[in-house]
């Protein structure tokens, strides 16, 4: 499938890739680099927003591919990346018959994963870093990138997705999500009043500061229906009520989209976790 999870290439003395999508878009990625004439000793980096399948799958490939890579992620997905087994099983048996679509992660070894804590700053060339900044409610160990030299967020999933040029819609999928704490990270994003706002799902917003105050807003849609409980039912209708999937994503290639990676169903699942925990 095209258009679904994005990569972004950050040029400069020591080059980071920012998220690899799947592993099954791996040798895509892998032709793309090639492209920009990333040699196998020139890559420097690979920064991750969080480990989900659909954004780091492609790791152990990358890193294998690049020998010199660092890679750079939240203390929370380090251990998964090392031995990813448990991570591979647990997202198998949410994906379910879509696993194809996703493909596993290879294994990365340990001395080339650096855990980074909030603040952690990856340096790409003379007075320019790449700033990590916990955005956790999406996953909690999901980190946004932030280049200030550019005024550019790598927002990953705490803004939410637009596919195939449709409007935005929040993701909000299992284990972990956290609605409080994504409500924050939005608010955070927008306080960085970003000049360039770069999704993994997929592609640059036309308008950062619009989709962000629009993200807050779909946030509290979210909000209003979770009090209908955790009951699976009662809140996908509730869902669907406050924030209908069509109308919101409006264009059909778009809805097709998210009704076969099947993320808006995601959500209910996912809300009806941080329900059932809190
Ligand atoms: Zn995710």
């Amino acid at each position: 499938m095209e258009g679904i999870t994005a990569a972004y290439l950050v040029a400069g003395d020591r080059p980071a890739l920012i998220e690899t999508g799947a592993r099954t878009s791996a040798p895509a990625l892998r032709a793309a680099l090639a492209e920009a004439g990333l040699a196998p000793g020139d890559l420097a980096w690979l920064v991750l927003t969080h480990v989900h399948l659909d954004h780091c799958g492609g790791t152990g490939i990358v890193a294998a591919a690049f020998p010199r890579a660092t890679v750079v992620v939240h203390p929370r997905g380090a251990r998964h990346l090392a031995e990813p087994r448990r991570l591979v099983a647990a997202s198998a048996a949410v994906y379910g018959a879509r696993w194809s679509l996703y493909g596993g992660l290879d294994r990365t070894a340990p001395d080339r994963i650096v855990a980074a804590e909030e603040g952690h700053r990856v340096p790409v060339g003379p007075g320019r870093d790449l700033v990590l900044l916990e955005t956790t409610g999406h996953a909690r160990h999901h980190m946004s990138v932030y280049d200030k030299a550019t005024g550019t967020v790598f927002a990953g999933d705490a803004a939410g997705a637009r596919l195939a040029g449709g409007g935005l819609y929040p993701t909000m999928p299992p284990p972990d999500v956290d609605l409080d704490a994504a409500e924050r990270s939005v608010a955070r994003l927008a306080a960085l009043a970003p000049e360039r706002l770069l999704l993994p799902h997929f592609g640059p917003v036309p308008e950062p500061a619009t989709d962000l105050a629009l993200a807050a807003e779909q946030l509290g849609r979210l909000r209003a229906a979770a009090a209908s409980g955790p009951d699976r039912e009662p809140l996908r209708r509730a869902l669907e009520e406050e924030l209908p999937l069509e109308a919101t994503v409006a264009k059909p290639e778009a809805v097709a989209r998210w009704r076969r990676l099947r993320w808006a169903e995601a959500n209910v699942d996912g809300l009806a976790g941080w329900l059932e925990r809190r």
